[in-house]
């Protein structure tokens, strides 16, 4: 029966032209969460997220209705789980404000890299782009996660010029246009050679996915998502050169079968 409403459930989705397939409850979403930082998130309890560093547990519902702009302003943990992100090799122009991965908790990803640009340089190791040395936090595996990426893209000569010179990785500064911390700020975020890149500031009138477009390769897409990275492209708010370490993101749209297209 349960098995029965899933799948009218599914099919309604796919009638409806969306990506997103099943539904999952806020204590799956903050399970996966739990599981894709397991040498920082000790449990989830009454209190919050609880971590292992000792600090006080970071809300996860801050019991606020939102809206998109307040969310990608000061989002709880809640709020950056609400949006599932798509899998897969296909790139459709992202619905308004569809904007998965980009509302992110500043809150936790400061107890996960660190609160300060001091705090998280300590943490930084090198990883090898291609000829580039690039800082990226050592914290949760990221570098070891960019460095899988780094010997995967190696095998396919023809993506090299996309890839290459990256634009950055660390960078402690706000996203450009609000007051919210950048992920570049925590060494988890890089982005590709700017000469194929698109942004949706830069479109005309800075008017979010009316101007969407992509020319970076899904084969590259893939390679980043397979290795825990979400990827700028998918927003309605794009920014195609942009990939992040957000591994409960990648683990949520796992989960969910979310597919990109639309499968
Ligand atoms: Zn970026």
């Amino acid at each position: 029966m349960r098995q029965q409403a899933l799948t009218g459930a599914l099919l309604l989705v796919l009638l409806a032209g969306k990506a997103v397939a099943a539904e999952l409850s806020l204590s799956e979403k903050l399970g996966l969460l739990a599981a894709a930082y397991p040498d920082a998130i000790e449990r989830i309890d009454g209190s919050g997220l609880v971590l292992r560093d000792g600090g006080p547990p970071v809300v996860i519902d801050d019991g606020r209705k939102k809206s998109h702009a307040e969310k990608l302003a000061a989002a709880d943990i809640e709020d950056s789980l609400s949006q599932i992100y798509p899998l897969g090799a296909c790139a459709p122009s992202p619905a308004v404000d569809f904007d998965p991965g980009r509302i992110r908790s500043e809150a936790l990803l400061k107890r996960l890299y660190g609160g300060s640009a001091a705090a998280v340089r300590r943490d930084l190791v090198t990883v090898d782009w291609f000829g580039q040395r690039l800082p990226v936090a050592r914290r949760h595996g990221t570098a070891a996660a960019l460095k899988a990426v780094a010997a995967e893209l190696s095998h396919h000569a023809a993506l090299k010029r996309y890839l290459s010179p990256s634009a950055g990785t660390f960078n402690w500064r706000p996203i450009a246009g609000a007051t919210t911390l950048s992920v570049h700020s925590f060494g988890a975020a890089i982005d590709l050679d700017t000469g194929f890149a698109d942004y949706w500031r830069w479109t005309a009138k800075g008017k979010g996915a009316q101007g969407y477009r992509n020319r970076y390769p899904l084969a590259i897409v893939e390679i980043f998502e397979k290795h825990g990275f979400i990827w700028g492209g998918r927003w309605y708010h794009f920014d195609t050169m942009h990939f992040e370490y957000r591994p409960e993101m990648i683990a949520i749209a796992r989960a969910a079968g979310a597919d990109a297209c639309g499968r």
